[in-house]
């Protein structure tokens, strides 16, 4: 970027929440819903007829989208509202929509996004012209038809991220979580979004990946436009458009020296994570993917303590087969010898919602609520029986353990472990070996589980805490919803309650206890969350070496001593003075 290029207009600050920490800098790349987000691509010959045949699928998808809705309609609100549908379907139909657009694919050269983009955009010119109320709502329905069936051709939610070809800060109403794994991190720089919270999956994704993000802006898409200049301070939740020249040559240099200061905790690498006192944790990283495990081994880490194996369902409309989940499975597992894996099982639901052709699913009001993780597991057990069979038959290759997510009570757990049981007699009747001793944790991401802790532990081989969910549940707080972002505090007296009651109730049992929120990488509760006892400590695996760094800076037997002067506490926890105390 030099002086000739910055933009003349003045600057603009918005605060976020942040999500992921570093900073971005670069052009902004704007996706608003009405503009699709779509990315022009020339074709050579021979791709026309896929392409054409790419967008007679998208077609026909919207098809059967909108008989769908009709059917819906017509329940809900009579015959008489037929023709509103129908209307749609003719527009779907006519010659003048996609004829068009396949004439323009071929004879163009260019992909169905932008030949769709081009012919709506003709279509709309023409009816404005008119300026006749009956052909403005026409105009309306073409529109809604083309956002459908463009929404066809990119994906789920309409968003071509994975075809940019150039660097940028991503800017956007909302990402979820598949839309963000779909980011190419050597293209996008950072991105800001105005909905979403900490915690939401789209920031841990954003984590894993290292791209700076902000989100929970609200309105930063009234502020930016494509190509405007744009830092994203993810450490401290600021965006900022139009920058000063000052302004970028100091976010320059902070961001040498956070880099700076990256690469100095490498001296970390090879050390121990004990604390100074000789106390031994196990300082393990959370991974989505498998391209992760590179970051997570170069970085220390002793292992997986949360592999988010739903991962292996986004982007798609049919469920992994067993062989994909084997093959997952089993390169993570060899690649982390001598350390062990945790593979959560599949935790769809909730903020990751995935068409995959299941009834019922993502269509809840309450997803955080409903058929989440364990629950739809053990409702389709079909698709649950897939995981888990490969993870038996993966279990040779390497050191697994399995975690279950969302458990709320015991009969859950036992369901899941029959389920299991079931899984291990199938592979032996058929000669299949696997680790008969596979160690299963339980997740204790509910109230009710950290309340049933003691039996719980009974069960299972190991708990680990899901601060993330633990804090969302206890506290009422949705934890992707950023008007109530300043509720969620990981240091509620309720929260610390509930997780120290797991810690001392497994510990009873003789079992270990992991924590694998967002919070054990928060170099903030490093202390407190040493002091309560934890064995292990599952962070991103970004955060490893400074985690590491602080662990090896404190005093286990002072990190107690905090802990009980926190739990002597009279008032309330919500105080903010606390954390420098604990901290
Ligand atoms: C949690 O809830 O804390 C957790 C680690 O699981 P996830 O963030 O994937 O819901
Ligand atoms: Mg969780």
């Amino acid at each position: 970027m030099n002086i000739e290029t910055l933009p003349s207009e003045p600057p603009i600050v918005l605060r976020g929440i942040p999500a992921s920490a570093g900073i971005a800098i670069g052009k902004a790349f704007v996706i608003r819903e009405d503009s699709f987000g779509h990315t022009r691509r020339s074709l050579a010959r021979e791709e026309i007829r896929r392409e054409i045949q790419r967008f007679r699928q998208a077609v026909n998808k919207t098809r059967a989208d909108i008989l769908q809705t009709r059917e819906r309609m017509l329940k809900v609100l009579g015959k008489s509202h037929e023709a509103l549908i129908d209307v749609h379907l003719l527009i779907l139909e006519d010659a003048l929509f996609s004829k068009d657009i396949e004439r323009k694919i071929a004879q163009e050269m260019v992909n169905a996004e932008a030949a769709l983009v081009s012919v709506v955009e003709q279509i709309r010119k023409t009816f404005e012209k008119i300026g006749d109320e009956y052909f403005r709502q026409r105009k309306d329905d073409i529109l809604d038809v083309a956002k459908l069936v463009m929404r066809h051709l990119l994906g789920r939610k309409g968003i071509a991220l994975s075809e940019l070809t150039e660097r940028v800060v991503v800017i956007a109403q909302d990402l979820g979580p598949s839309e963000t794994l779909s980011m190419r991190e050597d293209l996008v720089e950072g991105f800001a979004t105005n909905i979403g919270g900490r915690t939401s999956h789209t920031a841990i994704v954003a984590q894993g990946l290292q791209i700076p993000a902000v989100v929970g802006l609200k309105d930063v898409l009234n502020h930016v436009n494509s190509g405007d200049m744009v830092v994203v301070d993810g450490g401290e939740g600021l965006v900022i458009i139009n920058p000063a020249m000052s302004t970028l040559e100091n976010y320059r240099k902070v961001r040498e020296i956070q880099l700076a200061e990256i690469r100095d905790l490498e001296k970390y690498k090879d050390l121990p994570a004990q604390t100074k006192d000789g106390h031994r944790i196990v300082l393990a990283c959370n991974l989505e993917t498998p391209e992760e495990v590179r970051v997570g081994l170069s970085n220390g880490a002793e292992g997986i303590g949360l592999y988010r194996s739903e991962f292996l369902y986004l982007n798609r409309t049919s469920p992994p087969t067993e062989e994909e989940h084997f093959q997952n499975y089993v390169s993570v597992a060899r690649q982390m010898l001598p350390f062990s894996v945790i593979i959560r099982t599949m935790d769809l639901g909730g903020d990751k919602l995935v068409p995959l052709g299941i009834g019922g699913f993502g269509e809840e009001p309450n997803p955080f609520l409903g058929l989440r993780g364990i629950r739809l597991c053990l409702r389709y057990p079909d698709l649950f029986k897939t995981q888990l069979r490969a993870i038996l038959r993966a279990s040779m290759h390497g050191k697994l353990k399995i975690m279950y997510p969302m458990i709320t009570s015991l009969e859950e757990l036992r369901q899941a472990n029959q389920v299991l049981g079931e899984v291990k007699a199938e592979l032996k009747a058929q000669n299949i070996a696997y680790d008969p001793a596979l160690p299963v944790g339980v997740m204790i991401e509910t109230p009710s589980a950290a309340m049933i802790a003691d039996w719980l532990a009974k069960d299972a081989d190991f708990l680990s805490l899901g601060t993330n969910d633990l804090i969302q549940y206890t506290l009422a707080v949705d934890r992707v919803n950023e008007n109530v972002a300043h509720l969620y505090n990981p240091l509620h007296m309720a929260v610390l309650r509930l997780m120290r009651s797991t810690i001392e109730a497994a510990h009873a049992q003789g079992k270990w206890v992991g924590i694998c929120g967002e919070m054990a990488g928060n170099p903030s509760f490093t202390r407190i969350l040493i002091g309560m006892g934890l064995e292990e400590f599952s962070v991103p695996a970004a955060a490893v070496p400074r985690i590491k760094s602080l662990i090896r800076e404190i005093s286990y037997e002072d990190a107690k001593k905090v802990v009980e002067r926190v739990f002597a506490q009279t008032g309330d926890l919500d105080n903010p003075g606390l954390f420098s105390r604990i901290s």
